[in-house]
């Protein structure tokens, strides 16, 4: 059974704004599937009659990005189970580069935290350690 792409992911795909693995996939099934061909040579000439032109193409994708709070609470797995799972989609599967560098924004801010957290608790050891040790 062939893989089907929605039609934003194969206009993605034509944008070249997919992951380079996906782009390969669809390119795989491209060169097997008359019908997966038919879709694309449609949005091209749907593209071409600027139904759909690019800067329309990226406000449509960005429309469907979730907001950097949204993402910082997928880091924290703390969200409904929905926006979970649409989310992994968007970053794994649409392979959103907007979207991935913002998450690997948000991770190294998440490290830097912990750092300092560790940082504090060690200090507040310290000196708590230091003034019980006095007699
Ligand atoms: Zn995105």
């Amino acid at each position: 059974m062939a893989q089907s792409y929605s039609d934003q992911q194969l206009q993605a795909y034509l944008e070249e704004l997919l992951s380079a693995d996906l782009m390969a996939s669809i390119e795989a099934e491209l060169r097997k599937s008359e019908m997966l061909r038919d879709r694309l040579v449609t949005l091209v000439g749907m593209r071409e009659a600027g139904v759909h032109g690019l800067g329309e193409i990226w406000r449509r994708n960005r429309l469907t990005c979730p907001s950097r709070q949204q993402l910082g609470s997928f880091l924290l797995g703390a969200m409904d189970e929905n926006l979970q799972n649409y989310i992994q989609f968007h970053l794994e599967k649409v392979g959103c580069r907007v979207c991935r560098a913002n998450l690997d924004d948000l991770k190294s801010q998440q490290s830097d935290q912990k750092v300092d957290t560790q940082l504090r608790r060690r200090r507040y050891f310290q000196s708590s350690a230091g003034y019980l040790g006095k007699p």
